[in-house]
């Protein structure tokens, strides 16, 4: 009922939030992560996406932190 029903099981993933990268799953020992400031999940260096002086874990929300959301509809 309006509830977001995310729950995915993750048995084999029992990594701690900020441990891997919530983008492509990658988890290393000692990998840099970087936190998205629009939906605050963590994400890799190869993931991260460098605009305005921020990083971002996509285009997506590098739009929305920037335009609102305004992504218009092309892809
Ligand atoms: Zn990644
Ligand atoms: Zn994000």
């Amino acid at each position: 009922m309006g509830l977001w029903d995310d729950e995915i099981p993750k048995e084999k993933f029992q990594k701690e939030k900020g441990e891997y990268c919530e983008i492509c799953n990658r988890a290393e020992k000692w990998m840099e992560l970087f936190k998205c400031p629009m939906c605050h999940k963590y994400f890799c260096e190869k993931c991260r996406l460098h605009m305005g002086g921020k990083d971002f874990c996509g285009e997506h929300c590098a739009n929305e932190f920037f335009w609102g959301g305004e992504d218009g509809e092309d892809e």
